[in-house]
């Protein structure tokens, strides 16, 4: 039986496959450690495999991407064209940036055998001979412990010419982000990785995988996502289904931050555990005389939820059901069905202690900050919307702000080249929606800039 660290032991609800090994007594990066623990077995037998027997087994297994997005993993790579002549690329998005969301790098620091054991099985299936690992340049360690990972595999032959005697060859490189969110949104990676400065590309009409680096067919997935794909080759498509629940299968790894007594990360089969578990039962509920008062559920460019709201749910004949929000189950769809997304697995929680004005201009300085400049209702409209949240926490803003700022949300919602500009308006409209009330009272306070938490005031 695996033994975990004092104190890090997983909940008994976890399902742990992407983190078995993290936290694990004895565990270290080394490739004998991973090897001792079975590692590489799934690279051996999917060599022996047809490639596009792969991508099915994929397909099958119905994993949806975990970078944010919840795109189903094998489907993007059929899309590589099938009469392409081009180099095919795999890059690993290891730009983990989204606030809120910290698990990509506890692969890499602790398992980083599993992925590129991952990236090597994913590469042979969509026809990569050379694949990147881009990683957010506030990671140097976790790149330096890349790169020895990368020199160990190579001395093994999981890397390089004629991959253990499959005439199959594979470069991996690591390449080190530019330090700025938007280099993790995928063709402004690909911008960075080619030199050049991190401008979004336009998509549609061509999504990588059909033009992508250096103009060539390109998948780019997520850490975790490519971490799957050894569990998939080990079980079975079809077995790997059966975790999870319908379209949304599989673990995910959810890190919870803010409020609550027990943050940290929690690998669960995706859709089985509810808000209520989650937030209650694995995290310890709210700290001592405090309430829950909203989640954002899936890193900051998700909606935020009323920890009171109850929703209407369309079945498939059509039929609306109430859904409160503690029985919300952690999945894609059903987040969705709420009006917010799974995102990244970022869950934030705020107690009553937060005052949303404050919420919204921590977020809005955030996407002000971030935003690359490129197209003008993002570049004009994040600097707008931090600087009207600004008044609001000073106690200086009219009831009329309010209005401006929902109204410029909109005007970057769906105007923008990437999709940094719905993250940036998403939560205003959200916070707006929600907590219009508490926002026109804060216009009239002194002393909104506090985040009134007591803890902080105390400092
Ligand atoms: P998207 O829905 O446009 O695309 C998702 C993926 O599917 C991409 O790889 C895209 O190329 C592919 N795709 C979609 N339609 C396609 C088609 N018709 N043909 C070929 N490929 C297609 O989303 P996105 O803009 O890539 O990502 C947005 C998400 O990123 C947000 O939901 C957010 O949660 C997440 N995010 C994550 C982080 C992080 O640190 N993990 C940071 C910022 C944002
Ligand atoms: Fe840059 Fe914002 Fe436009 Fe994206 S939406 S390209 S981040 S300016």
């Amino acid at each position: 039986e695996i033994q975990y660290l004092e104190g890090k032991q997983p909940d008994p609800r976890e399902h742990r496959l992407i983190f078995k090994n993290v936290d694990r007594v004895g565990w270290d990066p080394s490739i004998d450690c991973y090897l001792n623990d079975g590692g590489y077995e799934q690279l051996k037998k999917a060599m022996d495999m047809d490639p596009k027997f792969i991508t099915e087994e994929v397909k099958k297994s119905g994993l949806r991407g975990r970078g944010g997005a919840g795109f189903p993993t094998g489907i993007k790579w059929t899309f590589i064209p099938p009469n392409n002549t081009k180099p095919v690329y795999l890059i690993c998005n290891c730009d983990e940036s989204e606030p809120g969301t910290f698990k990509d790098r506890y692969i890499v620091h602790q398992d980083p055998h599993q992925l590129i054991e991952g990236m090597v099985i994913s590469s042979f299936a969509v026809g990569a001979h050379v694949a990147y690992i881009y990683i957010r340049e506030e990671f140097p360690e976790a790149a330096k412990i890349l790169e020895n990972a990368i020199e160990e595999a190579r001395e093994k032959n999981f890397v390089g010419k004629n991959i253990l005697g499959s005439g199959f060859d594979l470069e991996i490189y690591v390449h080190r982000g530019a330090a700025a969110y938007i280099c993790g949104e995928e063709t402004g990676l690909i911008e960075s990785l080619e030199g050049k400065r991190a401008y979004p590309r336009i998509k549609p009409p061509y999504f990588p995988a059909a033009l992508g680096l250096y103009m060539c067919p390109t998948i780019v997935n997520n850490v975790e996502s490519l971490c799957h794909v050894k569990h998939i080759v080990d079980m079975g498509g079809e077995e790997y289904a059966k975790l999870g629940v319908a379209r949304n299968t599989g673990t995910r790894i959810l890190c919870v931050s803010g409020d609550v007594k027990k943050p940290g990360y929690f690998e669960v089969e995706v859709g089985k555990v509810t808000m209520r578990e989650l937030l209650y039962d694995m995290c310890g509920g709210p700290k001592d005389g405090r309430e829950f008062k909203a989640v954002i559920p899936g890193g900051s460019s998700s909606k935020i939820l009323r920890c009171d709201e109850t929703f209407k749910i369309k079945g498939k004949d059509g039929e609306e059901t109430d859904l409160a929000f503690w029985d919300i189950p952690m999945d894609f769809d059903s987040l969705a069905a709420c009006g917010s997304m799974a995102g990244s697995g970022g869950v934030i929680v705020m107690d009553d202690s937060r005052k949303m004005s404050w919420v919204l201009n921590n977020i809005n300085q955030f996407y002000a900050h971030e935003s690359c400049g490129q197209c003008t209702p993002c570049r004009e409209g994040s600097t707008w919307m931090r600087k009207i949240s600004d008044r609001l926490v000073a106690g200086e803003a009219s009831p009329e702000d309010i209005e401006t700022l929902e109204s410029v949300a909109y005007q970057i919602d769906g105007k923008t080249i990437c999709a940094f500009g719905e993250a940036s308006s998403w939560p205003v409209e959200a916070i707006i929606a929600k907590y219009r009330e508490e926002l026109l009272a804060d216009t009239k306070e002194e002393n909104a800039r506090k985040p009134n938490n007591p803890e902080a005031e105390a400092q």
